[in-house]
C-alpha cells in the first residue's frame, strides 16, 4: 500500500477471480500493477480477499505468451512435455497472419470434409461478456454447429438446469448481500470462506447480528464457528437430508400454504413423495440425528425471511440437479422467495460464469437461454447475424466433446481460456483425447497444460489488459477497464476471435467491445436498460433493470415466476446413490475443491508470487485419526488411488475432513486431483461427479 504519489495512474475495474465480482482499483507504476485497492462496488463495498489484493503479478510473469506459436513438424509426440519457459523445442514462433491462417484454415478444412459437427469450441468464464458472445457466435456461424460450451458445465450446470425447470430462470433470485435482511440462511455444499471470501464476510456479519446460519456440508468448514447449526452430513446424501427437512415442514404444517397455493404448482404430488422421508428413517443414511433435522426444519420454516446459498458440493454430483430441485422446493414451501431477505442463490464460481452463460456459451442455448431448437429463436439470430444459418441441433457438452474425440466425431477444437487438460474429470482420458485431435487451437495467456497439446497457440490478454463487461453471481453487469497493454504481440481475446471469424470467411466488423455489447442487447432482454454508457458512468448495473435510472432489482419474482401461469414448480427428487460406492478395494471417499489462495487449475495464482508463497505445494487433507492409522505424519507423502489412476501428494492434517474422506484441491499439475475423479454425469445438467469418488489411501511407496 502506498500514497497517491507512488503510482502513475489508477484504473477502476473488477476482480477477475471469483463470482463475487469485487470492484477494485489497479495502481499502475512504471507500466506494472504496483498494488490493488478495493473500491465501493455493489457487491464488495471496498472489501477484497487475498486473491483480489495480491493475485495480479502473474500478468508480469516471464512465462507469458508474447508471440503466436505453431507446432513444429519435428516436435516430439503430443503430451504434457513442454517446458513453459522454453516451448521452442515443440513450437516455432509465427506471425499473427500465419498463425490465424493456420488456425482458421484447418477448422475450415475439417468443416468442409466432415461437416460442422466435427469441430467444437470451449469458451471461457474468465473472458468478458462480449468475448463470450463473439466466441459462441463464431462457433455457431463460422463452424456451423452448436458444439460450444464452457466451465459452467463443470460447476453449476445442474443448478441452472433445476432453476430453469422450476423457477424459469437460471440466475439467482436475490443477491448475496440480501442476507442483511434475512433471519435465517442455509449455506449448503459451499465453503464461502475459501471460495467466495468477501461474500463470507457478509455471512459472518449476518450471524454476528443474530441471524441464524445453518451450515450443511460433509466437511466441517470455517463458517461453522458462526453457525447456529452445523450439519456435517454423509457425502452424497443431500436429497435424503433435504427431503427429510421438508417432510417435517409438511408434516407439522409449517409451510406457507398461501404462498404454495398462490405461486406454485405440483405441490400435492410433491407432498405425497416426501411422506417417504421421515427424519427418523433418514438419520442413519445422512449421519444427522432426527432431532437436529426437525430443529433445522422448524428454524427455516418459522423464519420471516430465509435464504439458501449453495455451491459445488450440491451441484457436482450425478444427482446435482435433484439436489438443487430440493433446495428450490424448500424455498417455495416456506415462501422464502421474492421478498427482501429471501431467495435462492447458487454462488457462482468464476468471475464471469453467469455472464458467459447468459451470452450463449451453452450448446443447447443461444444468448439469454433461448433454445437453439426453437425455429423462431433461430430466425431472430438469422436476422441479427446477417442471414447466418444456425443448426437446430443442440451441441455437445464439455465431457461429451472429449468422448466425441474418441468416437472420431470431433476432430478439431478451439479452446479460449480454458484448461481441460487439468479441469476435466478422469483427466488422463481428456489428455489422451486432446492428443488425438487433428487440430487444436489454444488461446491463452500462458502455455497451459492444454496448450501442451496444441497445434496453434494464440497469445491472449489477461483481464487487466482489456476492456469488457462481466456479470457476477448477483446478476450485476460490471465494467472492466484496460489498465495495461498486453506484453509483446499478445492481443485481446475479442480481437483474436474477430480475426479468426474473418479468416473463416465471415465479414465481422467490430472496432470496440461496446459495439459487441450493442449487438448483444438486440437479443438479450436481460440487458434491457443497461447501456455501455451507463456502465462506464455507474460501473455496475444489475439485471433485471426496470428503467434507465434503476440500478437493478436485487430481489426478483415477488409477483410471480417466468413460467407457465407465473407459477414455480415442485419437482420431487429421488435418492440416487453416488455412481461409485466405497467398497473393500476402495474404502474411502475422495472429494475435490478449491483453496483460498489458488484459483482453479492454478495457471494464474501459482504464478502470483504472494499466493504461491503462502500455498506453494500440492497437499491432501485428511483427518488426524486417518493419518495416525496409516502411520503417516503431516508433511509426509501419501498415495491416493481410484479406479482411474493414482497420485502421490503431501498429507495435511485437517479435522474438518471426516475420517473416511480425503479432500484434494485441483490446482496442482504435479498431483492433479482430476487424474482420480469420476466422469459419470448428472443426466440433466451433464455435470461430472467431482465431489464423490471411491478411493484408497496409503503411505507413498506402499500399494
Ligand atoms: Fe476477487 Fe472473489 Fe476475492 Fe472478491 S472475493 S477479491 S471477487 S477473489
Amino acid at each position: 500500500v502506498g500514497d497517491s504519489k507512488a503510482f502513475d495512474r489508477e484504473v477502476r475495474s473488477v476482480c477477475p477471480y471469483c463470482g463475487v465480482g469485487c470492484q477494485l482499483s489497479f495502481k499502475i507504476k512504471d507500466e506494472k500493477i504496483a498494488w490493488v485497492d478495493g473500491v465501493e462496488g455493489p457487491a464488495n463495498e471496498s472489501r477484497l480477499c487475498v486473491k483480489g489484493r495480491f493475485g495480479f503479478d502473474y500478468i508480469h510473469h516471464p512465462h507469458r505468451l508474447t508471440k503466436p506459436l505453431i507446432r513444429r513438424e519435428d516436435a516430439p509426440p503430443k503430451g504434457l512435455n513442454v517446458d513453459p519457459a522454453n516451448p521452442l523445442g515443440h513450437f516455432r514462433e509465427a506471425t499473427w497472419g500465419e498463425a490465424i491462417a493456420a488456425a482458421a484454415g484447418k477448422f475450415g478444412a475439417l468443416k468442409e470434409r466432415w461437416g460442422g459437427r466435427s469441430v467444437a469450441g470451449f469458451g471461457s468464464a474468465k473472458c468478458s461478456n462480449e468475448e463470450a458472445y463473439l466466441f459462441q457466435k463464431l462457433i455457431r456461424q463460422g463452424f456451423g454447429h452448436n458444439n460450444v460450451d464452457h466451465c459452467t458445465r463443470l460447476c453449476h450446470a445442474s443448478s441452472v438446469a433445476a432453476l430453469i425447470e422450476n423457477v424459469g430462470s437460471g440466475a439467482v433470485t436475490a443477491t448475496f448481500n440480501e442476507i442483511e435482511n434475512a433471519d435465517v440462511a442455509i449455506v449448503i455444499g459451499a465453503n464461502p470462506t475459501e471460495n467466495h471470501p468477501v461474500a463470507a464476510t457478509y455471512f459472518k456479519q449476518f450471524a454476528k447480528r443474530g441471524g441464524k446460519l445453518i451450515v450443511m456440508d460433509p466437511r466441517a468448514q470455517a463458517l461453522r464457528r458462526q453457525a447456529s447449526h452445523m450439519l456435517q452430513f454423509r457425502p452424497g446424501t443431500d436429497v435424503a437430508l433435504l427431503n427429510a427437512i421438508m417432510h417435517v415442514i409438511v408434516e407439522e404444517k409449517l409451510y406457507d400454504r398461501q404462498y404454495v397455493e398462490g405461486f406454485t404448482e405440483g405441490f400435492f404430488e410433491f407432498r405425497d413423495h416426501i411422506k417417504g422421508f421421515p427424519p427418523e428413517k433418514m438419520a442413519d443414511l445422512c449421519g444427522i440425528d432426527a432431532g437436529t433435522i426437525r430443529d433445522v426444519a422448524r428454524t427455516f420454516a418459522d423464519a420471516k425471511a430465509g435464504m439458501i446459498f449453495w455451491g459445488m458440493g450440491v451441484s457436482q454430483h450425478i444427482h446435482g440437479t435433484d439436489n438443487a430441485r430440493c433446495l428450490i422446493s424448500l424455498a417455495l414451501l416456506c415462501g422464502h422467495v421474492g421478498r427482501p431477505g429471501t431467495g435462492l442463490h447458487p454462488l457462482r464460481g468464476q468471475n464471469n460464469v453467469q455472464g458467459a452463460s447468459d451470452a450463449g456459451l451453452i450448446p443447447q442455448m443461444m444468448p439469454d437461454y433461448h433454445p437453439v431448437a426453437d425455429a423462431e429463436v433461430r430466425d431472430l439470430f438469422r436476422h441479427i447475424w446477417d442471414g447466418a444459418e444456425i443448426s437446430p441441433e443442440p451441441g455437445l457438452t464439455v465431457v461429451e466433446i472429449m468422448d466425441g474425440i474418441y468416437r472420431g466425431q470431433i476432430r478439431g477444437l478451439y479452446v479460449m481460456g480454458e484448461n481441460p487438460a487439468m479441469s476435466d474429470p478422469d483427466v488422463e482420458h481428456a489428455r489422451k483425447a486432446l492428443a488425438r485431435l487433428e487440430h487444436l487451437v489454444v488461446q491463452d495467456v500462458f502455455l497451459t497444460e492444454t496448450a501442451n497439446f496444441a497445434d496453434v497457440i494464440l497469445p491472449a490478454s489477461a483481464w487487466p489488459e482489456k476492456t469488457g463487461t462481466a456479470t457476477n453471481t448477483n446478476r450485476q453487469v460490471q465494467m472492466g477497464r484496460k489498465a495495461l497493454n498486453p506484453p509483446g504481440e499478445a492481443r485481446a481475446d475479442w480481437r483474436i476471435v474477430i480475426d479468426m471469424a474473418n479468416a473463416m470467411g465471415l465479414d465481422w466488423d467490430y472496432d470496440h467491445p461496446r459495439e459487441v455489447f450493442a449487438e448483444m442487447k438486440m437479443s438479450m432482454r436481460s440487458l434491457h436498460h443497461i447501456t455501455w454508457k451507463r456502465l462506464e458512468q455507474e460501473n455496475a448495473v444489475m439485471y433485471p433493470c426496470l428503467s434507465t435510472e434503476d440500478p437493478g432489482q436485487p430481489v426478483v419474482f415477488g409477483d410471480g415466476f417466468p413460467r407457465r401461469a407465473g407459477r414455480a414448480k415442485f419437482t420431487p427428487a429421488r435418492v440416487t446413490p453416488p455412481a461409485e460406492a466405497p467398497d473393500a478395494a476402495y474404502p474411502m471417499i475422495l472429494t475435490t475443491g478449491r483453496q483460498l489462495e489458488h484459483w482453479h487449475t492454478g495457471s494464474m495464482t501459482r504464478r502470483a508470487s504472494v499466493l504461491d508463497a503462502v500455498e506453494p505445494e500440492a497437499n491432501a487433507s485428511l483427518h488426524p485419526s486417518t493419518l495416525r492409522k496409516m502411520g503417516v505424519r503431516p508433511g509426509e507423502m501419501i498415495r491416493i488411488e481410484t479406479r482411474r489412476g493414482a497420485i502421490e501428494i503431501m498429507a495435511r492434517e485437517d479435522r474438518a475432513v471426516a475420517p473416511d474422506m480425503v479432500f484434494l484441491p485441483f490446482a496442482y499439475v504435479e498431483a492433479a486431483a482430476n487424474v482420480l475423479t469420476n466422469p459419470q454425469l448428472d443426466p440433466w445438467g451433464k455435470i461430472p461427479e467431482f465431489k464423490f469418488s471411491a478411493c484408497r489411501v496409503a503411505p507413498a511407496g506402499e500399494r
